[in-house]
């Protein structure tokens, strides 16, 4: 809707006094997506010259556990008139409860995090050998193997179980496998302990990058648990959180906000592009991020 009214030379004066930079016709920040290094469909390269189509100004590539695709968005961005923020989304442990900590403008070399890289890539691995036992006991073979040839080099995922799932019949879509398999309390999930989510945060910052609590309204938290976690998240030395996703509302917006403004975080935008297709998500397809709200990307160095 908003592109519609940035789109309308008439409204652009009386749209650009009213909402922040992000917004701006000229400015499209979009600090959150994936690509074939984890669960996106796009490869760095294709998905850094569509957004650059999108109109996408910064990109951050934020794939799970993983910066293996950040030299070919590097490359790509330099010939396509697009800023590329290096970036991780890291899979972390917080009270038995599993939340993604995006680490935005990171060294994507830095020691720590190709060691934590490593040691994530593991727990995968092996979580991917038991979700696949699940399903084997369900009737279902040969899941290991298709998930493993399809993650190829990139990291093994849900989603490629969920995809195994639709391809042999026994879900409709994505969600149907989720829905069916893979969600908490269904018969392949396997709950999983990550990385401590304070130690996740240390990678990130010792990498020098800013870490960012993404996608805040997914944990399903009661206000008491939310800010349990963001005390101990910003004690960890946590920066910011997203505040604007890529389906959000604008009730959901104020709620992060007001946690964001409470907690002195920063407020990040990103869509969580996984794969083209999706009419709701589209790369930098973002709604403006609120006036009072610090934008993260005046962190970065
Ligand atoms: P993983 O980190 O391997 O557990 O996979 C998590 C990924 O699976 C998320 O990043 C989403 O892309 C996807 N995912 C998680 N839950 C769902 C769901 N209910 N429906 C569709 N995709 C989901
Ligand atoms: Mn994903
Ligand atoms: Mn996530
Ligand atoms: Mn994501």
């Amino acid at each position: 809707m908003f592109r519609g009214i940035q789109q309308n030379p008439a409204s652009i004066e009386k749209f650009h006094q009213a909402v922040p930079i992000n917004s701006r016709v000229n400015e499209i920040y979009d600090l959150h997506c994936h690509s074939l290094a984890s669960d996106g469909v796009l490869s760095p390269y294709e998905l850094v010259k569509r957004a650059s189509a999108q109109g996408v100004t910064t990109l951050a590539l934020t794939d799970h556990d993983t910066t293996a695709g950040i030299a070919e968005a590097q490359w790509t961005a330099e010939t396509s008139n697009i800023r590329l923020i290096s970036g991780i989304e890291l899979s972390t442990t917080w009270q038995g409860k599993t939340f993604h900590v995006v680490g935005l403008n990171i060294d994507h070399n830095h020691p720590t995090l190709l060691a934590a890289a490593e040691f994530l890539r593991k727990i995968r691995q092996e979580r991917a050998e038991q979700i696949a036992d699940k399903l084997a006991k369900k009737r279902i073979p040969g899941a290991l193997e298709w998930v493993l040839k399809s993650a190829g080099e990139g990291m093994v995922t849900r989603t490629h179980f969920a995809s195994f799932l639709v391809s042999q019949f026994h879900a409709d879509s994505q969600q149907d496998a989720f829905d069916r398999y893979l969600a908490k309390g269904k018969p392949a999930y396997v709950a999983t302990e990550w990385a401590d989510m304070a130690l996740s945060v240390q990678w990130i910052n010792e990498a020098g990058g800013v870490a960012v609590l993404a996608h805040p309204l997914r944990y399903k938290l009661t206000p008491k648990w939310m800010q349990r976690f963001l005390t101990d998240f910003k004690q960890a030395g946590g920066k910011g959180m997203e505040v604007v996703t890529g389906r959000c509302s604008v009730d959901d917006i104020k709620w992060s906000a007001t946690y964001a403004h409470n907690f002195g975080l920063a407020g990040s935008v990103g869509t969580d592009f996984h794969s083209p297709g999706n009419p709701w998500i589209e790369l930098g397809r973002l709604a403006p991020l609120p006036g009072h709200i610090q934008p993260v990307w005046e962190l970065f160095g």
